[in-house]
Parts: structure tokens; C-alpha cells; sequence
């Protein structure tokens, strides 16, 4: 057991730690409790629960019966859920402050969401029980879809994919299955700009398409005289993040659409970023056949730290038949029904006429229903209205953060004008030794989860902050007292800020030994100690 890391020994009196206060017995400073694994303070010959023995029988294992302890740690009921809580107490999550980081739209997820997603009808439906039982799910999926194509100004909707890059390889095998159904299959290039997020050339390789960059202009944007100059019969079709990673608009994107289609080729948008658009900007009326959104971005339910997503993707009326099945629609009868493999062809020559080209399935089911249900939640408790006004305050609360630190950080595109829901800085002009690094774990013992750091790649030393729509006037300025302080440390070359953080429950960690070298198994210590004698 190894629970009292610092405890008070007399040759420590009158020390001080490196906070400057006295170690504790426990290794607690005050609410902040350390925490040890379960499998130091649970024992394994234990157990917290009184089960009577087992009564002996007959083993029908043979062999193959395990004739070794299993070696997990016998804990309490209350140890257990204190453990768990005290771990959970070392997060930093969306209900506790602004998370600013860049890219991921972290915003705050209303409860009214959490509470129709828990209704039992949404909440405890089987995806195998037959439709009619299920009717109000599917009016809610085909609700959704709906909406999203109204929002997008497309022609279709595939809901099944379940996160941003799920989507992408949709979006990608349509435009497959699109350009085999042409006789094109040889077009094998697919076009990624640098700004592009680093899903999208990951995608086209996966999907087997050879992936070609597209360089970037001086104001972050795509170089569209370069893009349309490599057009041509070998290019499939081309990856644009919209707005892109450097907080910006491409506002080339009709002009860049209306080339690739004269030359064959097909438009693939990465809407993830839709949360600064949404209301304001139709892809579809920019020439996109398929585009991805991330529910869990732009219409809030709670992700990250492995939490679900969902990427449906809206497509064009070029890629709307080769979408996967099942999808929802609603029939003549007025009725929403579930189009599976064995009614598609029936359906199609009835709705379509007689157009269905599906590729196939991306999942065993229909999507992710609890996600399907938050967004539409909170859609309709924005309105059309309200959705505007949220893609208007997040990049109102980015511009607020890019003009409020771009005397004291580095901001390469400031000049190019306003930002979209992002702001981006770079480490450029820091002390001597001082990077983008040091800024993000000073940040940490200012109580904020670090920005996103070294991304996009097209910057060095790049920091993108995202604020989102939801934070109120006084958290931003908060958030842009606590950055600047840290910016101005790490100007001034303050040598403290090199080994912060200093108050988080462990200090700087050597995060490259940890990626290549993972530990990520407990051993207990006392036998090898104990071989080792
Ligand atoms: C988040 C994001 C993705 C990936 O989405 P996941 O749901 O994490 O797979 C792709 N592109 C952009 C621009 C993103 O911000």
C-alpha cells in the first residue's frame, strides 16, 4: 500500500513543499485528494462482498479451468464509488469551465437533452424490435434527417455513421461507388489541402485513394490557382474542412466547386465545423455532394474522453442514391418506415424511380440514437432562429478572444481579417526556450484546460482556442486574463513556467515516454521485490 506519498517526517520541519506549504499525512491538500490504483488499495485476497461459498460440484472446464487467483483487487461498495469519484474529481469537463479547445466545439449540452434522450421509448428500444413498436424513434431519426438537409441545402441524408471520421468514409465510398457506376474507377487522386483536418487524407488512403496536397495560401485559406491547376481524369475528388482549421472561411469554395465538377471530380466538405456556419451558410448552394456534420459538435451532446459521436452526412443529388441502408423515409401513407436491404428496390422504383445504388452498410444498425435524440432536442429548442444566433455568438466569441490577445501572442492570420469560431496563435513570439507547450501547462495551474496545441500543422507552434457560443462576456474575459498572464510569463522567460504545472495533482509529465512507451499494466511490486532478494 503506498496511500501516504509525503507524509510529515520530523527532519521536515519547517519545509516547505513546492507549493510552500507543509506536506500532509494523507498527500491531500485539502479537497484535492490523491488518489492511489485500485489494485494498491484493494487486496486481492479480499473480497467486499459476503456471497456464501460455493457449493462443491463437478467441474465441466476439464483443462482448461483457471488454477491461479484472478488477481483483481476485493474492494467495498463505498470504497469502490469513492475511488471512481475521487479519480472523476481530476477531470476537468465542460460543467465545470470553459474548455477551449479548438476544433472540438466543446460546449455546454442543456439538460432538457439529457432528459427526452432518457425518455424509456428512446432510451430502451431495441435496435432488433420490430418497427411498429418503434415508431416514434424512427420519426425522430427521420425528423432529424430532415432537418439536416433543410440546414445543409442538400438532397439526402445518410444518419448511420457515428462520428466526424465515420462519416468522412461514407461520404468517401459514395463518391466511389458514384464514380465505379460512371465507369470512372481509375480516378484514383483524391485532393487534401493543408488546412484540411488530419481525418480527411487518413480517410481517402483508407478508402484506397491516393492522396495529393493542396498548399495553403499566406492568409491560411486553400491556393485555389494550385488546386485547379492540378485538376484532371485521375483526380476522384477533392477534401475541404469548412470553415477550415485556421478559424477561416474558404470563400472560394463555389469557385472551387464549379472546377472540380467541369473536371469530373467530386466535392467532399468537412463539415465538422458547422456549429460557425449553421443558419448562415447552405453548403449545398456552394456545390458540395457530400459533406459530414458532427451532432456532437454543432447540435451540443456531450463527447470526448471516448464519449459517442454521430456523423451523418448530407450528400448531393449526384450521391444521394448510393447512400448506405437503412435509412427512414416517409411514404405515401404518412408513415416513417425503416428501408432495409430487403424493401430497397421495391422502395426505390416507388419513390425514387427506381434509382438505388446503395454501397451497402456502414453499421450493424441505424446510428446513434441517443445522440439523434439530443440533437433533434436541441434543434427544436433553438428554432431556426436560435441555430443562427448560435453559429453568430460562437464566431462573435472568437473575433472577442483573437482581438483581446493579439498584442501579447502571435496571431499569423489576424491580418486576413475576422476569424470564424476559432482563433489561432502561434508560439512565435516567445522567449528564448519558451513554447507553445509551456503556455498550455501554465494554463492548467490557472484552472482551464489547455487550448488545442501544435494543430493545425500548417502553423508552428500553433494554439487554437475555440470559445464557443456559450460562454457568457465575463467567462471570456476571465479566460483571456488568465492566457495573457500566462503569454506574459512566457515572454518574459519566467523559468517557473518551464516545469508547470505546479498545482495539477501530478507536475509535468514526459508526455513523448508516455505515447511511445505506454505503461499500461499494473504489476504488483512485491513479488518482483521479493524475487529480486
Ligand atoms: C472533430 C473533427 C473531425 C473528426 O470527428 P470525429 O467525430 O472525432 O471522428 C473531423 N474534422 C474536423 C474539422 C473536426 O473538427
Amino acid at each position: 500500500m503506498s496511500i501516504n506519498a509525503s507524509g510529515w517526517r520530523p527532519e521536515m520541519a519547517g519545509k516547505d513543499n513546492a507549493d510552500g506549504a507543509a506536506p500532509t499525512f494523507t498527500g491531500n491538500k485539502a479537497l484535492m485528494l490523491e488518489e492511489a490504483l485500485i489494485f494498491e488499495i484493494g487486496d486481492t485476497t479480499t473480497t467486499g462482498v459476503d456471497i456464501a461459498p460455493a457449493q462443491e460440484g463437478k467441474s465441466r472446464l476439464g483443462n482448461l479451468a483457471r488454477d491461479t487467483t484472478i488477481g483483481l483487487p476485493g474492494l467495498s461498495e463505498p470504497e469502490t464509488v469513492r475511488h471512481y469519484t475521487r479519480l472523476s474529481r481530476q477531470n476537468y469537463a465542460i460543467d465545470l469551465g470553459l474548455f477551449p479547445l479548438g476544433s472540438c466545439t466543446m460546449k455546454h449540452n442543456p439538460r432538457l437533452n439529457e432528459k427526452m434522450a432518457r425518455l424509456p421509448g428512446f432510451a430502451d428500444v431495441h435496435p432488433l424490435q420490430p418497427v411498429d413498436t418503434v415508431q416514434g424513434a424512427l420519426e425522430v431519426i427521420n425528423e432529424l434527417a430532415v432537418w439536416l438537409i433543410k440546414l445543409t441545402g442538400m438532397h439526402g441524408v445518410a444518419m448511420s455513421p457515428k462520428a466526424g471520421a465515420h462519416g468522412e468514409l461514407c461520404g468517401i465510398l459514395c463518391i466511389k461507388a458514384a464514380l465505379e457506376k460512371r465507369g470512372e474507377g481509375h480516378r484514383k487522386v483524391v485532393l487534401v489541402p493543408e488546412s484540411a483536418h488530419g481525418t480527411n487524407p487518413a480517410t481517402a488512403a483508407f478508402a484506397g485513394f491516393k492522396v495529393e496536397d493542396i498548399p495553403a495560401t499566406a492568409e491560411g485559406r486553400v491556393d485555389t490557382a494550385a488546386l485547379k491547376a492540378r485538376l484532371g481524369p485521375d483526380v476522384a475528388a477533392v477534401m475541404i474542412t469548412n470553415p477550415n482549421t485556421c478559424g477561416l472561411f474558404e470563400r472560394d469554395l463555389k469557385e472551387i466547386s464549379d472546377a472540380v465538377h467541369a473536371a469530373g471530380g467530386y466535392v467532399y466538405c468537412d463539415g465538422a465545423n458547422f456549429n460557425a456556419i449553421v443558419g448562415r451558410v447552405r453548403p449545398g448552394d456552394l456545390g458540395v455532394d457530400a459533406m459530414h456534420i458532427n451532432l456532437h459538435k454543432t447540435f451540443s451532446t456531450p463527447h470526448g474522453g471516448g464519449g459517442p459521436g454521430s456523423g451523418p452526412v448530407v450528400l448531393s443529388e449526384a450521391l444521394s442514391s448510393f447512400a448506405p441502408l437503412p435509412y427512414t423515409a416517409r411514404t405515401k401513407d404518412g408513415h416513417v418506415h425503416l428501408i432495409e436491404e430487403e424493401r430497397a428496390e421495391e422502395f426505390a422504383v416507388e419513390h425514387f424511380g427506381g434509382k438505388l445504388d446503395s454501397f451497402g452498410r456502414m453499421t450493424a444498425f441505424h446510428g446513434q440514437m441517443g445522440m439523434f435524440t439530443r440533437a433533434l432536442t436541441y434543434i427544436l429548442s433553438h428554432g431556426a432562429d436560435g441555430l443562427r444566433q448560435v453559429a453568430e455568438d460562437a464566431v462573435l466569441n472568437a473575433n472577442y478572444v483573437l482581438r483581446s490577445l493579439e498584442d501579447v501572442l502571435d496571431a499569423p492570420f489576424a491580418g486576413a481579417g475576422p476569424c470564424m469560431h476559432e482563433a489561432l496563435f502561434s508560439d512565435a513570439n516567445l522567449a528564448d526556450g519558451f513554447s507553445t507547450l509551456d503556455v498550455a501547462k501554465g494554463l492548467i495551474d490557472e484552472g482551464y484546460h489547455p487550448m488545442t496545441v501544435y494543430f493545425p500543422l500548417v502553423v508552428h507552434g500553433a494554439m487554437l482556442v475555440e470559445p464557443t457560443e456559450t460562454e457568457s462576456k465575463a467567462a471570456l474575459d476571465q479566460f483571456i486574463g488568465a492566457l495573457r498572464s500566462v503569454a506574459e510569463r512566457a515572454k518574459a522567460g519566467d523559468p517557473a513556467l518551464k516545469t508547470a504545472p505546479h498545482f495539477a495533482p501530478r507536475s509535468r509529465l514526459d508526455e513523448t515516454q508516455a505515447a511511445r512507451r505506454p505503461v499500461l499494466a499494473w504489476k504488483d511490486p512485491a513479488p518482483m521485490a521479493a524475487a529480486a532478494e
